[in-house]
């Protein structure tokens, strides 16, 4: 399968939407009353487009609160009745979808965890197969971006094709203040191999801590994310989940109003003709940039054939230490950034010895 699925923009199926598609709820519905009142709250806010609310809670631990069970559905059912909003919830096996779909969930997502285990989300694909379901896919704990496709694919073959990805972040594999990295590299690569794809973002669960929460979902909209999901809770602070990192339907509405919704393109002509111009001074430096690194690489064969005749070391790891000292601090003379210009000059000199050792090899 490749990159043509034939996905529906958000507009086909929430036709009213004139913004970026928000989500709001608490992470977990815990009574009848805590899911209403926020729901009510959450609905006299025009931004706001469709509430969720876990009732199945896939939690690390066992021995966490670990949601209210079927019982929730009925009382999203309510919310529907009352406000009108569309509702979501997360499904994590057969059962549960079925459930879910005949109760009229509207939106269901499949969380990171199942998302990382192709039989489940077939089992989940597989009670899908014929309903008008909206299915988000959050990406998997791990970012490997062909597991993420592997679950939408799976769901788009069972023929649903009203399917949003899910920006959550990952487990941290760097040091990190939030709670799961958010790595945007994994998403340009989803971005890239399925165009047509909506990508949402969740800053709750990459953030973990409600002060993180603006940064991230700025950050989306300026990555051209097509909406959010943000967690929100009548009383945070007494959230049997995730209570660090919800919002009130009030504190919501403030972060909302700070946001800087960006667009796709200016509609501008001036815009557009200026955006050409600084491409095209890119584009040069480019093709600057590469014939002065195929410049480079003349030299390193002539060092490398020249070590060969003296039995000399293609790696020689002093040389190595001083030149990534001299570059970076070149580099910070020239205002560029330190990780940049050392995961850069890596790359450069692990090139530089490959095609050192290679000349050494060869007869
Ligand atoms: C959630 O949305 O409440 C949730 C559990 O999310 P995730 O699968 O991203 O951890
Ligand atoms: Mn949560």
């Amino acid at each position: 399968m490749n990159a043509t699925l034939e996905i529906n923009a958000i507009k086909e199926w929430l036709p009213h939407i004139n913004n970026p598609l928000l989500i709001s709820g608490p992470c977990s519905l815990e009574t009848e009353k805590q899911t209403i009142e926020t729901a009510k709250l959450l609905a006299k806010d025009p931004r706001v487009f469709v509430y969720r609310g876990g009732v199945w809670k896939p939690r690390t631990r066992p021995g966490s609160f670990e949601g209210v069970g079927s019982i929730g559905l009925k009382w999203l059912q309510l919310v529907k009745q009352e406000t009108g909003l569309p509702v979501g919830t997360e499904v994590a096996n057969a059962q549960h979808t079925e459930e879910a779909l005949n109760a009229g969930v509207d939106i269901i997502w499949i969380g990171a965890r199942s998302t990382a285990s192709p039989f489940v989300v077939q089992e989940i694909a597989d009670v899908l197969k014929g309903s008008n379901a909206v299915v988000m896919v959050k990406n998997p704990v791990n970012p490997d971006v062909q597991l993420w496709l592997g679950a939408i694919e799976r769901v788009y073959q069972s023929g649903i094709k009203n399917i949003v990805a899910i920006h959550r972040g990952f487990t941290p594999f760097k040091e990190t203040i939030y709670r799961n990295y958010p790595n945007w590299t994994t998403v340009i690569e989803l971005r890239r191999l399925m165009p047509n794809l909506p990508i949402i973002c969740d800053p709750s669960h990459i953030a973990g801590k409600r002060e993180y929460l603006f940064e991230i979902a700025q950050k989306a909209f300026d990555m051209g994310m097509e909406g959010l999901m943000l967690e929100s809770h009548i009383d945070p602070s007494c959230a049997l989940s995730d209570a660090a990192q919800q919002l009130t339907p009030a504190e919501l509405a403030r972060l909302l109003d700070r946001l800087v919704i960006r667009h796709a393109t200016a509609n501008n002509p001036e815009f557009e003709n200026r955006l050409d111009m600084l491409r095209s001074r890119i584009d040069a430096i480019d093709s600057e940039l590469l014939e002065m690194l195929s410049s480079r690489v003349e030299i390193v064969k002539q060092i490398g054939q020249y070590k060969k005749e003296n039995n000399v070391t293609a790696l020689q790891i002093n040389r190595w230490s001083q030149l990534m000292d001299n570059r970076v601090n070149i580099g910070k003379k020239l205002d560029l950034n330190e990780t940049f210009v050392k995961i850069l000059f890596q790359l450069i000199h692990e090139d530089s010895v490959r095609m050192q050792t290679e000349i050494m090899d060869t007869e």
